[in-house]
């Protein structure tokens, strides 16, 4: 019996990407295996950390890393070391962040919803927000105008395809920052692949959900500065403590991140072009869709299928109420367009979606 057999669940087609409303991805079975390896034993939890840091800093460069329970965990966390640092007294006084420096600037087209808004992971800690610039567009002035104000404890960058407006240079973002003495976090949960980009704009910390693009259980890693980092372990001992990430989370953590560098990289994406190519090929036979490949638009190494219908928001309602259900990205949906990223998705499915596609429009 598999699992959604015996616990009535339901079968799906996920063609939309790392949603976490539908588990987010698939892990391998190294993955899976380390971590039922890891469940029935005890470990010294310090020295997991201890080995989970070295293993991210030699996966992206950074001085030091470490894992918390999610992405959203480590907003709020990165945000509570650089208010707390390392101090007992200010570490157990959170969220209460009266007496700290206590303002993250935040660029107005970052601020993103990804299922809760970045500004409540951010007021979490006990800070407060300051946006810099508007909804469409945040220019290096506008930034340095806030960066100069009182209090300001960090700035909080995103990057993400779900930000808005024009799109900001973070290195030069990082280096107004940095003018001032403000560290900067950089928020780049869907980013893995690009995690060594990311710290290269000069970022004090980078935060990265694992259960994205790393394929490990569910896990947000902090990679950076030694310090920052040891602020944000220090946490542990206080708002960190629901936020914490398990055992098995961090061993499968260790598992994907030696695979990831095991991998052939270039292989990898070039097997991702075909997969996209083939569908698109293939999708663009049917009677009324337009299909055509498209790249990331944060350049991370993949391509998604965009298919162009007249009705989109109706196509995208009839494959979600089929058997089994498919889910595609509909946040185009107004303008004709659904998206579909193909990545997690096997040779059956992606038949599957295609046979319903054809079900669908050619009447
Ligand atoms: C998914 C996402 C998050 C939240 O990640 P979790 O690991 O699910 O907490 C935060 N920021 C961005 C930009 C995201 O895409």
């Amino acid at each position: 019996m598999s699992i959604h057999e015996r616990h009535r669940l339901s079968v799906v087609v996920n063609a939309r990407g790392t949603f976490t409303p539908l588990g987010v991805s698939r892990s391998s079975a190294a993955v899976a295996s380390a971590v039922a390896e890891a469940l029935p034993e005890f470990f010294v939890m310090d020295e997991l950390g201890d080995r989970a840091s070295d293993a991210i800093a030699h996966a992206t460069g950074a001085q030091a890393g470490t894992v918390v329970h999610c992405t959203s965990a480590a907003i709020t966390l990165a945000v509570a070391a650089c208010m707390a640092g390392t101090d007992p007294r200010r570490i157990a006084a959170l969220p209460d962040a009266r007496d700290m420096h206590n303002r993250v600037v935040l660029p107005a087209v970052h601020v993103v919803d990804y299922g809760q808004s970045n500004l409540q992971a951010i007021r979490l800690a006990g800070a407060q927000v300051t946006l810099a610039g508007d909804e469409k567009r945040c220019r290096l002035e506008d930034l340095d105008e806030e960066l100069d104000g009182p209090d300001v404890t960090c700035l909080m960058l995103v990057s993400s395809r779900l930000t808005s407006g024009e799109p900001l240079d973070l290195t030069a973002a990082v280096r107004a920052a940095h003018r001032r003495g403000v560290p900067a976090i950089i928020d780049g949960a869907g980013q893995f692949p690009r995690t060594a980009d990311l710290l290269a704009t000069g970022a004090d910390l980078v935060l990265i959900s694992g259960q994205k693009y790393l394929g490990s259980p569910t896990a947000g890693l902090v990679a950076g500065s030694r310090r920052l980092v040891q602020a944000v372990r220090a946490q542990g001992n206080g708002i960190g403590r629901g936020m914490k990430p398990s055992k098995e989370a961090v061993v499968g953590v260790l598992a994907a991140l030696e695979e990831w560098q095991a991998m052939d990289r270039a292989k990898w994406a070039a097997d991702q072009e075909t997969k996209v190519t083939a569908f698109v090929a293939t999708a663009g036979e049917i009677p009324g869709v337009v299909a055509e490949v498209v790249p990331d638009p944060t350049s991370l190494p993949l391509s998604r299928a965009l298919l162009k219908v007249d009705d989109a928001p109706g196509l995208a309602r009839e494959l979600e109420a089929g058997l089994p259900p498919i889910y595609v990205m509909t946040d185009r949906q107004d303008a004709g367009e659904l998206m579909l990223e193909l990545l997690p998705l096997d040779e059956a499915e992606i038949a599957t979606v295609i046979a319903r596609l054809w079900a669908l429009l050619d009447k």
